[in-house]
């Protein structure tokens, strides 16, 4: 942001004039300057829509993601698919794009997007089995869960968009994962008729909780949740037929995201993580034997069905600027948004009422460690948290074949969190581990990463 020039009889009668605009009380401060409100909401809101600049300019490039032709680009708008925690930061990022939109409008300009809403609702994934019979049943004949009813005031709020809650069972009829990767759950039919019945869907509801029970620690619960949810976001962008998904992250959580990925041994898939752009995505073909193999075309690899634009426009922004942020905007966000941490898109086991039930303190994942470093580091060395976002922003990212073109999708993936694989690089992980065995990791249907056999099988 620009500064002004302190006029010389700017502020005479002010007590801390805003160093931005000089014309206000400065009542907060950014990044050591004292400012007024507006001035620091224009700031968070600047950052925001120059990320969405970039990212309109991506879909509407000649040759680019699907509805960007040269005849349709100027008639076929913009779709977008939102991931919706119910949190803070994604929460910012909705209300920064509904405003603008309405900027936009204003001007007798065109909406530039269409946006979609989606929150996954994982409420009733990580309660143990033993204990949600009787929840299970009576849910069923309430109207809405906890996550529906609070997606409804964000409807209410912002009517302009479309809003969805996607249970996170849906992960059984999408063919991105590699289930005989997982415990328990070769069985899944993946050819279930859709829309599911309600039967269906509880059984579906009751398979995910004996996947997440079949899990061995709270650690590898949180780690797989998060890729489930991504899964999920990935697959209703594509069917909704956006041209990206858009995540809430902020600097904060990027630079968690890095380092807890790294400790978990998925260093090598940060830049597809972290940074943004397109995401290839694999589809296994199903055979009767349960097993899956990915999808092959005639020249032998596995063959990338598609790929998603992943962007995260809140990146240069620290979560606790998110947070004064919600404070500001009339009527405060603070009033929708759940009080749960969005830090990895899913942390916590409901979207935030009664939160954190599922993770003891003794068994806590690496995430809400990260969650707990920087929520220190940033209140006093924000330039630290920014320095881990920025630096894996300059990673590139290799494929399998080292010629820096990944992002095409040609090498082989991973078959839970669909991350390339690091074929030297997962040996070094594995250390203790020794040598993965062939029949474990080398059957037809392809491998999983080091971190996520670590999550799979404790
Ligand atoms: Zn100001
Ligand atoms: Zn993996």
């Amino acid at each position: 942001m620009d500064e002004v020039t302190k006029p010389a009889v700017a502020g005479g009668s002010l007590v801390r004039p805003c160093t931005k605009c000089w014309a206000q009380e400065a009542t907060l401060d950014s990044r050591s300057h004292a400012v007024c409100r507006d001035c620091f909401a224009k700031f968070i809101s600047t950052k925001c829509i120059k990320q969405i600049a970039i990212l309109g300019k991506e879909t509407r490039a000649p040759g680019g993601p699907p509805a960007a032709s040269s005849t349709g680009a100027s008639t076929s708008p913009r779709r977008y698919l939102l991931g919706l925690s119910l949190g803070v930061s994604s929460s910012v990022l909705l209300h920064l794009l509904n405003e603008n939109v309405e900027f936009q409008l204003a001007k007798g300009r065109n909406a530039p997007f269409e946006l979609t809403v989606v929150h996954i609702d994982v409420s009733s994934s990580l309660v143990p089995t033993s204990t949600s019979t009787s929840t299970s049943t009576s849910t069923s004949t309430s109207t809405a869960s906890a996550p529906a009813a609070a997606l409804e005031k964000y409807r209410q709020r912002y009517p302009r968009f479309d809003f969805q809650c996607v249970p996170l069972s849906a992960i059984f009829g999408l063919r991105t994962v590699d289930w005989s990767k997982l415990p328990d759950v070769q069985n899944i039919n993946t050819t279930a008729p859709s829309p599911p019945s309600q039967d269906q869907n509880q059984q579906q509801e009751q398979k995910l909780r004996q996947l997440f029970d079949g899990l061995a620690s709270a650690a590898a619960r949180t780690d797989v949740l998060r890729l489930l949810v991504r899964h999920v976001l990935v697959a209703a962008a594509r069917d909704g037929g956006c041209q990206a998904l858009l995540l809430g992250h902020s600097t904060t959580a990027l630079a968690e995201l890095t380092l807890a990925e790294t400790a978990k041994g998925r260093g090598f898939a940060l830049p597809w993580l972290v940074n943004d752009g397109l995401l290839p995505v694999v589809e296994y073909e199903y055979h009767d034997s349960g097993t899956a193999a990915a999808a092959r075309n005639s020249d032998g690899p596995a063959a990338t069905a598609a790929s998603m634009l992943v962007y995260h426009p809140l990146r240069d922004a620290l979560r606790k600027e998110l947070v004064t942020y919600a404070t500001l905007t009339a009527p405060p966000l603070t009033a929708l948004i759940s009080d749960a941490p969005d830090a990895a898109v899913a942390t916590s086991s409901n979207g935030g009422n009664g939160a954190g039930a599922v993770v003891s303190h003794k068994d806590l994942s690496i995430e809400e460690v990260m969650v707990r470093y920087f929520a220190e580091v940033e209140t006093n060395y924000a330039s630290v948290v920014a320095n881990v976002a920025r630096t894996t922003g300059k990673l590139v990212r290799l494929d399998n074949n080292g010629t820096g073109t990944g992002e095409d999708g040609n090498g082989a993936r991973c078959g839970l969190c669909g991350m390339p694989l690091d074929e030297q690089g997962d040996e070094r992980w594995r250390g203790e581990l020794g040598e993965a065995k062939d029949d474990q990791l080398l059957s037809s249907s392809g491998r999983i990463c080091y971190g996520c056999e670590r999550s799979t099988r404790g």
